[in-house]
């Protein structure tokens, strides 16, 4: 059995302060989930005091990107190291808006997730298509070639490590949501690629999240389909109560 794992992705919002208070009131509420690993993906200004503010509660911390050396000259980067030191434990890779705005490549993300991997936390691998490639029915060949390239060379024990994260470009701050059998027809096909490339047996295991204008209203219908192992919630993790309300439909 898959555990389902919901995580926040914050972006370029929230200062230092704004973030403290938010897990501090995320913390209190849930005291009592038992069955969703919960993660908050947070700007890297916010780690150390987030990481250090939701230590022994439920919430784990994840970065929104990292560079994939472990040090050198690279003015302006941060690397896996410094995030292990601070104690993060995720690193979301590849968003659509890396891609898109900073034309971050499958083989530079492949590099960051096998960098991730091995200082020992764990990568959000995000793929998804746009909008004139599903209507111009192209989305398992983009979603292929994104999976592929992100991941390869990784051993299956690698591989089990990664959560992908399926985000259709169109469904991203749209409040366009993917409906919950064509999201999980997408997530059984990516699977069955993860099970072509590592195996059945850990294809199984691999946590795949649906992302995309989730939020209280379509939460549960999404979240109890067979493939659909999480979400990855943009702007409705912003606000601690509307985060657990998603939370809650999957514990
Ligand atoms: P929204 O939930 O705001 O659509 O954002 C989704 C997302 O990009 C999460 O990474």
């Amino acid at each position: 059995m898959r555990r389902l794992v919901i995580a926040g992705n914050w972006k370029m919002y929230k200062n230092n302060k704004e973030a403290v208070e938010t897990l501090t009131q995320l913390k209190d509420l849930t005291k009592e989930v038992k069955n969703v690993d919960i993660v908050i993906g947070a700007p890297f200004t916010c780690l150390s005091d987030a990481v250090k503010n939701v230590e022994g509660s439920n919430i784990k911390i994840a970065a929104e990107n990292v560079y994939p050396k472990l040090e050198g000259a690279y003015t302006g980067e941060v690397s896996p190291k410094m995030l292990k030191d601070i104690r993060v434990t995720y690193v979301i890779l590849g968003h659509s808006e890396r891609r898109e705005y900073f034309k971050e490549s499958d083989e530079f993300i492949n590099q960051k997730i096998k960098a991730v991997l091995e200082i020992g936390m764990k990568p959000i691998l995000c793929i998804g298509e746009k909008l004139e490639e599903r209507e111009g029915g192209k989305t398992l060949e983009v979603l292929t070639k994104q999976i592929k390239g992100g991941l390869v060379d990784l051993s299956k024990e690698e591989a089990e490590k990664v959560i992908v994260a399926y985000e259709p470009v169109w469904a991203i701050g749209t409040g366009k949501t993917a409906t919950p059998e064509m999201a999980q027809e997408t997530h059984r096909e990516i699977r069955n690629v993860l099970a072509a490339m590592f195996g059945k047996d850990k294809a199984d295991k691999m946590i795949i999240q649906y992302g995309g204008s989730m939020k209280p209203e379509n939460a549960k219908d999404l979240l109890s389909q067979e493939d659909i192992d999480g979400g990855l919630v943009g702007g409705a993790s912003l606000k601690a109560d509307s985060f657990f309300e998603i939370i809650k439909t999957g514990n």
